[in-house]
């Protein structure tokens, strides 16, 4: 017997879909569209099939292949290439809405299971190619924002310095995902790539929504998207600072995607979530996949609560004291030369106006950060 390479010891224990369970869990889910049943009982995923043997039926003028565990791609098969060029109206968008990166964030993979519902019921006709992702199956299966690592903090190759766990295996698997489909698109006119990664919060935010735009090295912040997430019922937006291990940076830096994180609201259990809560997003992003028109406000300051970073406060050392409450909200702002933290040798006391706290976290190890702080800003 040969000995097979070391990679398997790091891969999980993957489900054969020529097995009985599996073969009737994929046909129950081409019939009823539980994308959440069939994502939770294979948690770890598929031995790899190759091309030629995927996992693909068809709905209404599209092609539905199931490329992973929580991995779903939606190809049309009546947009030819030809056709796309002539009517310029419409470029071609290569789109990928994905959610419980964090397993126990629900409402996003609600949002997403109702998208595939009305895919598989044919009520959506799916006009632009689009990558459907429920992303921590098996935090999913735990009820836990992850198993050993936050899987939000691995992509960009971040995951190549961490120990081997289910994470690691997962955002290398994910990345290898997201890079076919956005140079998978067969049309050589000009196509546009979105990503939006949807999320709740653990904690109260100011504003119940927000969303982080990644970090763009100088280009400009695109105001039509703002638009866009302002009618999703999205109208705080926190601009990236910096580099990150983000999934939507990932997409935003490698494949020049319209990219958000997106919190919709605070975490809750399967079936506790006011999905009427989120019918716009949903709407929205089952209107950008059909290409049903979406209209849009031109972007206007006075319509957002828009913030930029500041700085991190950093935990140096173990005489590090965070004088923010344990529930303070995400987005509370503090008077200038209020007292936030004291440190070995240091402090932190606000200095602009409206400086407010995102994301304050006592616990964490020293060098890491405790707290983001951000102030308001407007676009010109
Ligand atoms: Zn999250």
């Amino acid at each position: 017997m040969q000995n097979n390479n070391t990679l398997t010891l790091e891969t999980p224990n993957l489900t054969d879909i020529t097995s009985d369970s599996f073969t009737q869990a994929y046909r129950q889910f081409i019939a009823k569209g539980d994308f959440i049943a069939l994502t939770r009982q294979f948690e770890q995923g598929f031995i790899q099939t190759g091309a030629e043997n995927q996992l693909s039926f068809n709905v209404k003028q599209a092609k539905v292949s199931l490329l992973d565990t929580g991995v779903l791609l939606i190809e049309p098969e009546n947009v030819e290439p030809e056709l796309v060029k002539k009517n310029s109206a419409t470029p071609s968008k290569s789109i990928i809405i994905s959610s419980g990166i964090h397993g126990n964030e629900t409402a996003p993979i609600e949002i997403v299971q109702q998208l595939i519902s009305d895919i598989i019921a044919q009520k959506i006709q799916v006009k632009h190619r689009t990558l459907l992702i429920m992303g921590n199956p098996v935090s999913m299966n735990i009820a836990k924002r992850f198993q050993t690592e936050n899987l939000n903090r691995l992509f960009c190759g971040k995951h190549q310095e961490i120990d081997p766990c289910f994470e690691k295996y997962r955002a290398e698997k994910l990345e290898g995902y997201v890079s076919d489909f956005f140079n998978g698109d067969a049309s050589d006119g000009d196509v546009i790539n979105y990503h939006y990664d949807l999320h709740t919060a653990i904690r109260n935010s100011k504003y119940e929504k927000f969303a982080i735009y990644p970090y763009q090295a100088g280009k400009p912040w695109n105001k039509e998207q703002l638009s866009f997430m302002a009618s999703c019922g999205v109208n705080t937006i926190l601009f990236g600072h910096g580099p990150s291990g983000t999934f939507s940076y990932f997409s935003s830096a490698n494949f020049a995607a319209h990219a958000f994180t997106i919190e919709l609201g605070k975490v809750r259990p399967f079936g506790e979530n006011d999905m009427a809560n989120f019918t716009a997003m949903t709407n929205n992003l089952s209107a950008l996949v059909s290409d049903e028109e979406i209209t849009l406000k031109s972007f206007d300051n006075n319509d957002f609560n828009l913030f930029e970073a500041l700085g991190d406060i950093t935990k140096v050392s173990d005489k590090f004291e965070l004088y923010v409450a344990d529930e303070a909200s995400n987005f509370t702002n503090y008077p200038v030369g209020t007292l936030l933290s004291t440190d070995k040798n240091q402090e932190y006391r606000t200095t602009l106006p409206g400086e407010s706290i995102v994301f304050p976290n006592a616990n964490v190890g020293n060098g890491q950060r405790a707290v983001l702080m951000v102030v308001p800003t407007t676009l010109q």
